[in-house]
């Protein structure tokens, strides 16, 4: 058989990084990875549970999967990540087209899993937690992105049951990789090519291996010549550490853009969300960064109209992003989880969650475009990552992460050059490369 699968991801960057595992594993067993759902013979879909009607949107997918297929032979059909996780048998009894539903630390068995389908045809469940077998398994097959930027998971899992989220029901409890471990995968990118690591977990600041913390593998990954950058995401305001801040001192890898998600501008909102941090702790954080180096901004996560927000915990979110100018955030209407505590609170009517949205939304794009407006004329390092529009012009990122596309002559991918804005709108900066050979990687 030609083995050929076709994976679709939905979500965070951690299933970005799982998907690319995912096809890690199946390599082993002789798949190959197929742009073209009409050629695929397996066909498998990484859910997302965090928000909205994941559910519905999994099975639409299938749906839409089974119509394709109608009038020829079916792909062997698997559901892996957080719906996965959440839905388990529900799901092949809902939607028999389904074959394998595998959770998010069960998927290095899928392998054996794919073997014992086809030979049995008989549909399977796997979602055991047992991400210490996984990552075991994984240190031995070889991380093969060969993007300039990359993901490598450190952590995952967590044990802080916010009353909103569904992460530690999907997840897992916390658990951190060995050190030595993920440093021999940073190198193994930084030997393919990757000049940016974004170290990721569900609570990346929790990092501790026998005393081991993010500090520690910030400033062991930046000794690798070949990684130019470094960033982690998401971190928890409760872990921002005296060691990680002073990192910030010492680092000349790590990117001054700090995403620490608050949620809420109000004292009383958080307590109900069981975040265990207060607005005083996190300007205290932000103000101990700044001191550190003032170059620093932040991105946060916003949950809007969290149930018992009323106008003045709500006016409190506004004037903390009018304090902290947050770049590059995101913003959501809480959106009840099934099997978290706030799913059983009153919901807020709709009509004022979508205007509190929105007047956050206004706040945070206008932070965003004077952001960019303020660097229009100004020389700034980006990092080149692609050609584009047919090899005219250059795509990069710069330190905040902003997509900058410019013109520029025989660039080579994954350096690290200076380029001047010109232009610039809500999402990107505009310009022109004034350095083609500068910080070559040796
Ligand atoms: N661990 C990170 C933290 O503690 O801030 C957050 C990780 S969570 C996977 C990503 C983001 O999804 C959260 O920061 C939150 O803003 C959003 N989120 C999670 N559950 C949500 C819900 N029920 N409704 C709306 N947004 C939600
Ligand atoms: Fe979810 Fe983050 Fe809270 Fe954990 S700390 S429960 S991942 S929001």
């Amino acid at each position: 058989m030609n083995k050929k699968i076709f994976i679709k991801t939905f979500g965070c960057q951690m299933n970005e990084y799982d998907t690319n595992r995912i096809f890690d594993i199946v390599r082993e067993i002789g798949f190959v990875k197929t742009e073209n759902l009409d050629e695929s013979n397996c066909y498998l879909l990484n859910t997302c549970h965090i928000r909205d009607k994941a559910k519905e949107k999994v099975y639409h997918e299938i749906g839409r999967v089974k119509k394709n297929f109608r009038l020829r032979k079916k792909p062997i059909v698997i559901v892996a990540g957080c719906v996965a996780q959440a839905e388990n048998e529900e799901m092949i009894k809902r939607e028999p087209y389904i074959d394998i539903v595998i959770g998010p630390q069960a998927y290095h068995k899928i392998n054996d899993k794919i073997e014992e389908f086809l030979s049995k045809q008989k549909k399977i469940d796997e979602t055991e937690f047992d991400a210490i077998t996984k990552f075991g398994y994984l240190d031995n097959i070889k991380n093969s992105s060969k993007k300039i930027t990359s993901f490598l998971t450190i952590q995952e899992g967590c044990d802080k049951f916010c009353h909103f989220c569904v992460v530690p029901f999907t997840r897992g409890p916390e658990y951190s990789r060995p050190f030595k471990k993920i440093l021999e995968e940073a190198e193994n990118l930084s030997e393919n090519g990757v000049r940016e690591i974004t170290l990721l977990g569900q609570n990346v600041n929790a990092y501790n291996y026998e005393n081991y913390r993010l500090s520690d593998l910030i400033l062991e990954i930046e000794k690798l010549d070949g990684i130019k950058r470094i960033r982690y995401t998401t971190s928890h305001p409760r872990d921002m550490t005296e060691d990680l801040i002073n990192v910030y001192g010492v680092s000349k890898k790590l990117m001054p853009l700090v995403h620490l998600p608050v949620q809420s501008g109000s004292d009383k909102i958080l307590k109900s969300m069981n975040r265990k941090h207060q607005i005083s702790d996190y300007i205290n954080t932000y103000e101990k960064l700044q001191k550190i180096n003032p170059k620093i901004k932040f991105s946060s996560d916003f949950i809007i109209a969290y149930p018992g927000e009323d106008e003045k915990d709500f006016n409190e979110t506004c004037d903390l992003i009018k304090k902290i100018e947050f770049i590059n955030s995101f913003s959501f209407i809480f959106s009840p989880r099934p099997g978290t505590t706030a799913a059983n609170f009153e919901l807020i009517d709709k009509k004022i969650s979508l205007t509190r949205l929105e007047k956050v939304q206004k706040q945070l794009f206008t932070n965003q475009i004077n952001m960019n407006k303020s660097l229009e004329g100004k020389e700034i390092d980006v990092l080149v990552e692609n050609k584009i529009d047919g090899g005219t012009k250059f795509f990069g990122r710069s330190e905040y992460m902003t997509s900058v596309i410019f013109d520029g002559n025989d660039l080579d991918m994954g350096n690290i050059i200076k380029v001047k804005i010109n232009r610039s709108n809500q999402n990107t900066l505009f310009g022109k490369s004034l350095d083609n050979l500068e910080q070559r990687v040796a």
